[in-house]
């Protein structure tokens, strides 16, 4: 799960990090005229979207006093910045910066380490500057079991560059970032400015992280971090049954039980819809190894309710739960739900496939076509989403 900045700037807070004298979140200009009030000071208004870049999109002001924030705010609000509409905003009181520089922790999964990223070099787009001048990003390894200790964080500040005389302040602030990737298990955290004010503080200004969604039984409050009016709302309805799905833009709902199974359905499927006028698959639906008959209800539900699905792949392999616990699984399942409007393409193979086919075949489901090939039964699905039955 990315964070909005604001999110991010809380969690920076609570491990130490400093962030600035404080922050608000509006929703209108008002708003945003009474937080400047509030604080007093010339402040900086920031659309609040999971997007970067928004500074070079007119996201990010600059106001003197709250007339002056009432009007940036008026600005910025219902902004699109790539594709995002902007509907809340942060106004926290302006930094004066001295210089900016760049800081991240990632998770580096080709190396299965960490690393750690930074320049001296900040506020650009880090993106350009790792093609145009990679030289100025130093990268450097951090040991999962050694951390990030304030002889770590020299290192990482010693190669990116860091000025001399600002390395002592800096150094606990790349603690204190550490300290957050690990504590609230982040795959990323990135700050793009830390800045060193007039007065030679270091500041994080801008914060991204994206959390590790594997990790939320560990962080209950990590829930409240949910920006439920933005999540897709099959994905929220599934999450909320436990299902392993996301949500595609294409026509044939894919399920399948194993991830591996169901990501070769996804190409499968995308190959297939290539010949009838590039129809592809609506959605990533794994549904595990010991799959019951609920789950494949859920399932089915779920993806049948999906406006955009014309037609469903249901791509199973026997294994440790076989392909006859499977069918009477689709058999409920069918049952279950009161009426199955869209053709759906059922393939079973792998263990006790003859039985679960028999099964299928016997129930005579309405609507439910039973394929014993893999492309042949993709074939088949995207054909019947082409048609737009
Ligand atoms: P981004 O464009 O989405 O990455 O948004 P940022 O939060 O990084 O802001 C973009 C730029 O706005 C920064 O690189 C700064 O140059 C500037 N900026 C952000 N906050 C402040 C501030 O408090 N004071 C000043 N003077 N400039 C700021
Ligand atoms: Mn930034």
């Amino acid at each position: 799960m990315d964070l909005y900045e604001f999110q991010a700037k809380d969690l920076f807070a609570a491990h130490g990090v400093p962030v600035g004298p404080g922050q608000r979140v509006v929703t209108d200009a008002v708003g945003a005229g009474e937080a400047a009030a509030e604080f007093g000071v010339p402040v900086v208004i920031k659309a609040q979207v999971k997007a970067g870049g928004r500074g070079k999109a007119g996201g990010v002001r600059v106001a003197a006093d709250p007339d002056e924030a009432r009007a940036r705010a008026e600005d910025i609000l219902g902004l699109d910045i790539k594709g995002h509409t902007v509907r809340r905003v942060l106004v926290t009181p302006a930094a004066a910066i001295a210089e900016e520089y760049y800081l991240s922790f990632l998770l580096d999964r080709a190396n299965r380490t960490f690393l750690a990223m930074a320049s001296a070099e900040g506020g650009v787009e880090i993106e350009q500057l790792a093609v145009e001048r990679p030289e100025a990003l130093a990268r450097v390894p951090v040991d999962p079991n050694e951390g990030v200790d304030l002889a770590k964080a020299r290192e990482i500040l010693a190669a990116a560059r860091f000025p001399e005389d600002i390395r002592d302040q800096a150094a606990a602030v790349v603690v204190a970032l550490w300290e957050t990737f690990v504590a609230e298990d982040a795959t990323l955290v990135e700050v793009n400015p830390l800045v060193r004010d007039r007065d030679d503080a270091v500041l994080a200004l801008d914060g991204k992280v994206t959390l590790d969604d594997n990790a939320a039984f560990r962080h209950p409050d990590h829930a409240d971090l949910v920006d439920a009016e933005a999540e897709d709302p099959l994905e929220a309805r599934a999450k909320a049954k436990h299902l392993n799905y996301v949500k595609l833009d294409g026509e044939v709902g894919v399920i399948g039980n194993g991830a591996g199974l169901v990501m070769s359905t996804l190409d499968v499927v995308a190959y297939a819809g290539a010949e009838f006028g590039g129809v592809e698959p609506a959605n990533f639906l794994d549904i595990g190894g010991g799959a019951s008959a609920e789950i494949m209800a859920d399932g089915l539900e779920i993806v049948l309710s999906d406006p955009d699905v014309k037609s469903v792949f249901v791509n199973v392999f026997g294994g440790i739960t076989a392909c006859d616990a499977v069918a009477d699984g689709i058999v409920r399942a069918f049952e279950l739900l009161a009426s199955v409007n869209k053709p759906v393409v059922v393939r079973l193979d792998g263990n006790n496939a003859a039985e679960g086919r028999r099964i299928l075949d016997g129930a005579a489901l309405p609507g439910l076509l039973r394929l014993d090939s893999m492309d042949e039964a993709a074939r088949t699905a995207a054909r019947f989403a082409a048609k737009g039955a």
